[in-house]
């Protein structure tokens, strides 16, 4: 091969360790291995003090006045599930109706469908052809009982970014919460949770270079002062929200990660604006029949979704031996159903089951990027032979 042995274009789906990260993390595993929560003692009292640096570097990037208002999870899902089952909980009292948007991940998705079990009332709102609310429709869907409103920052399929602002906008004049998924978005662009009034933020580590298994939840606390109920129950760690003592090599690795993101986010954005473009045109150029799935301009910089006129990518992509690209989000891949995010796009089934998804990361080069969409052309080719 020559390029490299194996050439990975999945950072939607989840990104490596930066190295940086993991020398971060690694004396916290051996050396300095207390329990956060146990501060009768030194030992206790250095982790503790490592969790309290990353909560401020998790604070930080997302524009957070308050370390406090960062509580460490599991990852994005988790977060989702608190966020949504932990709102509905709480505020009960004042009403039962929760408002998202039909290409939700499916850890906002199978939420709201157990808070319809449990009695709730949830209105999905559609999208337009490029993967966008309608801001009159989700003030139409307003009402007095209504409590929430989860839009995603950032589409993980296809890259499409909200209008957060003008939501946190709406939301604040209706005295709503707002509720954003941002895993795809923190470190990647500017997220700002004061300025853009959003309520509460879920994130995660792996799809910024952090590790596995780590995430948190923003919880503002001032104007208003939001009140989540707990999901798991314990120790009373982490304000009582998410008891479970703490991955402290995880939130550590995840301060880092996103303190390397803060630095290099624009130079890294760039870049990436600057591959994906090439790629598409190039795509386009050699395959005629290209659509691009999402939005044009108001996308992540390092994702690429299109459709193959004719291609299924479920065959396309197993023809890639050494390319790791992906036909749809990490999530829905093990099933055969195509994506609900390129289906709720409004082009029809087939758009679906010919989309791939590209996303590229810190350590590919342009070589590589080059390959892969030689890798592509010839697969797709070769697949119009076989089925004309
Ligand atoms: C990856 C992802 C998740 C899940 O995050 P985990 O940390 O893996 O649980 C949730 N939402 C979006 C938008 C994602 O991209």
């Amino acid at each position: 091969m020559e390029v490299a042995d194996y050439i990975y274009l999945d950072h939607n789906a989840t990104t490596p360790v930066d190295p940086r990260v993991l020398d971060a993390m690694l004396p916290y595993f051996t050396e300095v291995f207390g329990n956060a929560a146990s501060i009768d003692h030194e030992a206790g009292h250095m982790a503790m003090r490592a969790v309290e640096t990353a909560r401020e570097q998790c604070a930080r990037i997302i524009g957070a006045v308050e370390p406090k208002e960062i509580v460490f999870t599991s990852g994005a899902t988790e977060s989702d599930n608190i966020a949504l089952l932990g709102v509905a909980e709480r505020y009960a009292d004042k009403g039962d109706h929760i408002v998202t948007c039909v290409t939700e991940h499916k850890a906002v998705l199978d939420c709201c469908q157990r808070l319809e079990q449990l009695g709730k009332r949830v209105t999905y709102l559609p999208v337009d052809q490029y993967g966008l609310i309608d801001l009159d429709q989700l003030r139409n869907a307003l009402t007095p009982q209504t409590i929430l409103i989860s839009i995603m920052f950032a589409n993980n399929e296809i890259g499409t970014i909200a209008p957060v602002k003008e939501i946190g906008a709406i939301a604040r004049e209706h005295g709503v919460l707002f509720h954003t998924d941002a895993a795809q978005a923190v470190g990647h662009v500017p997220v700002e949770v004061d300025e853009m009034n959003i309520d509460l933020l879920s994130f995660s580590a792996h799809k910024t270079y952090g590790p596995k298994g780590i995430g948190g939840l923003y919880v503002r606390r001032r104007n208003p002062r939001v009140k989540v109920a707990p999901v798991i129950y314990g120790g009373g760690h982490e304000l009582g929200l998410r008891s479970g003592t703490l991955n402290v090599p995880g939130i550590v690795g995840m301060g880092k990660a996103f303190e390397i993101a803060r630095q290099q986010m624009k130079t890294d954005a760039k870049k990436y604006r600057e591959w994906i473009q090439m790629m598409y045109e190039q795509l386009c150029e050699q395959l005629g029949d290209v659509a691009l799935n999402g939005h044009p301009t108001q996308r992540l910089p390092h994702n690429l979704n299109v459709s193959i006129k004719g291609i299924e990518s479920k065959s396309l992509v197993v023809q890639l031996k050494n390319i790791a690209i992906s036909t749809g989000s990490a999530c829905t891949s093990a099933t055969v159903e195509p994506s609900h995010v390129i289906k709720a796009l409004g082009f029809g089934e087939d758009r679906a089951h010919n989309a791939i998804r590209i996303g590229v990361g810190r350590y590919n080069q342009q070589e590589q990027l080059d390959y892969a969409v030689r890798g592509i052309v010839t697969a797709a080719r070769r697949l119009q032979q076989l089925w004309t």
